[in-house]
């Protein structure tokens, strides 16, 4: 090998150590600078993430609050107010308690709603959960009009209402829920109850009467009636239903009276004008139940 060539190689190997010198400062400065932009992105996602962390803990924080809120507006009744439910069949002056059961229907309850608005009169209706959630806008109408809305348990079947104390609590329960639902009221209770059937008697006789003290440990009072018009027995016409109205009022003060307002119910609807006029004849005042709870 010659001097010349020996020279050349020389300088081949340096320009290649040179290359990788400026190759490795390249890379170095590369890495370096997203190494400084990796930390800036890390830094930034670390601060989105503990903003929206945070951003949830308070908006759980809030619906917390605000339940809490609810809850102590939520409506439920003394024992004093339980008691004038119980008392509700004594009054001095002359009163009635229009009532409703079995609804809301599709059919029948919109009709006697647009009634009851034309005759200025407050009623209540024992909705039933399970058609509740089928027609909340109806139940909603009905708040929204004024009326009460009570509560007659979720299924209306006997063996399943009546299998136990605590199912006739839990049919109350989940028929409260769904008529807060309905309303759009969290606040709302129906605290008063009516038995399927009534309180009294029948098969499940020993179970209602237990299921009735459950009931009061909870604060829910429960309402029978003292007349009705048999809308629910077979009557078929509309002078049949006055009269046996007529027959089981036997001249009392006050008055809670069972109707129905069923999708079968039409008759219930188009006595209705009859039923009022013959109670206002009689001197009778309208009443909800919100009036006997506002009772001094
Ligand atoms: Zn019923």
């Amino acid at each position: 090998m010659d001097l010349i060539s020996i020279e050349r190689r020389y300088r081949n190997i340096k320009r290649i150590i040179i290359s990788i010198f400026i190759i490795m400062v390249f890379v170095y400065a590369f890495l370096a600078i997203e190494h400084v932009y990796a930390s800036a992105r890390k830094e930034r996602f670390c601060r989105e993430n503990e903003a929206i962390i945070s951003k949830i803990i308070q908006e759980q924080e809030e619906a917390k609050k605000q339940e809490e809120e609810q809850k102590k507006l939520e409506k439920i009744l003394t024992d004093e107010e339980i008691e004038k439910v119980n008392s509700i069949y004594k009054s001095e002056e002359k009163r009635v308690f229009l009532t409703f059961d079995d609804g809301p229907s599709k059919s029948v309850t919109p009709l006697i709603l647009d009634l009851l608005k034309e005759q200025n009169v407050k009623a209540n209706f024992f909705v039933l959960g399970s058609r509740v959630e089928l027609y909340p806008q109806i139940v909603k109408r009905e708040y929204e009009d004024g009326h009460y809305i009570a509560n007659h348990g979720y299924s209306h079947t006997y063996s399943q209402i009546y299998s136990s104390t605590n199912s006739v609590l839990d049919e109350y329960n989940k028929t409260n829920q769904a008529v807060k639902n309905a309303i759009e009221n969290q606040a709302y209770n129906t605290n008063i109850f009516r038995f399927p059937g009534g309180s009294v008697g029948g098969k499940y006789n020993a179970i209602k009467s237990e299921a009735k003290q459950l009931l009061k440990q909870n604060k829910i009072a429960s309402v029978d009636w003292n007349a009705l018009t048999g809308d629910a027995e077979g009557v078929k016409t509309q002078e049949a239903l006055v009269n046996r109205l007529k027959e089981t009022i036997k001249n009392r003060n006050s008055l809670v009276i069972l109707m129905h307002d069923a999708a079968d119910k039409i008759l219930t609807y188009s006595t209705l004008p009859q039923v009022i006029e013959y109670l206002r004849q009689e001197g009778y005042q309208f009443k909800t139940f919100y009036d006997l709870l506002d009772e001094q």
